[in-house]
């Protein structure tokens, strides 16, 4: 076999294990994208009461400002009332100040209905930021263990890619770049040894004219059907038959 078949072969079995690497390191992408999810739903719902808690605070302030206007002015009608001289106007303000009580007992229950809700609301982000917090730690070893293991294949990877462009070397660049077309379009091997008189990855028969240069003549050809690139592995040597009806000397 020519020494540039035998380098290519050991770089196919080198891709093949350098493809394993890599398909270890893609299946800790998922793992680590639902570690970000979760994660990610936790700040949500911590957002989520931040925003809540600001618009009902927002709120509150606002009421509470319009309870202390509502005070005051009541202050006044109770001065009002009693500053009234005549039946008439002692009547009005007297119906300004029932109204104006009424309002702010109205108010002042909303208020109160406010800070009890506000209450519940802050306990709420505690929890959920207690959850975060929580789900932080045990995500923190989660994530320790993917790192060393992202760590550890990519120090395998980049050896095994070392290791495969250093047989590379041994392969002319017009033969490796058609491999590695081949091998990429593929995600798998490239080069096939044709299996009796047919292709060794896709089992078409290969024409007698083709078929003889790459056995006679060594050559690596390229399958019409699917494309992959061919080689004639040697025949095996004869065994060596001893002459069964030799003459016992
Ligand atoms: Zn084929």
């Amino acid at each position: 076999m020519q020494p540039e078949l035998v380098a290519l072969l050991a770089v196919q079995e080198d891709d093949a294990v350098i493809r394993g690497i890599e398909s270890e390191l893609a299946a800790l992408s998922p793992r680590i994208a639902s570690l970000d999810k979760a994660r990610q739903r936790a700040h949500d719902e911590l957002e989520r009461s931040r925003v809540a808690i600001e618009r009902e605070t927002e709120r509150y302030k606002t009421l509470n400002d319009r309870i202390t206007d509502h005070r005051e002015k009541h202050e006044r009608n109770l001065a009002t009332l009693e500053q009234a001289r005549k039946v008439r106007e002692a009547t009005a303000a007297m119906a300004q100040v029932e109204m104006a009580r009424r309002v702010l007992a109205e108010e002042e229950s909303e208020l109160s209905g406010m800070a009890r809700r506000l209450g519940e609301m802050t306990s709420a982000q505690e929890a959920h930021r207690a959850a975060a917090a929580t789900l932080e730690e045990e995500q923190a070893t989660a994530r320790a263990e993917i790192a060393a293991e992202q760590e550890r294949l990519n120090a395998q990877l980049s050896e095994a890619r070392g290791v495969r462009n250093e047989k590379a070397k041994q392969v002319s660049a017009g033969l490796l770049s058609r491999y590695d077309r081949i091998s990429t379009r593929r995600r798998s091997n490239a080069l096939f040894a044709i299996r009796g008189l047919t292709c060794g990855a896709c089992d078409t028969a290969i024409p007698l004219q083709r078929r003889n240069a790459l056995m006679v003549a060594g050559l690596i050809d390229v399958c019409e059907a699917c494309g992959v690139l061919l080689f004639a592995s040697p025949e095996p040597p004869a065994p060596a038959v001893a002459p069964a009806d030799a003459p016992a000397e």
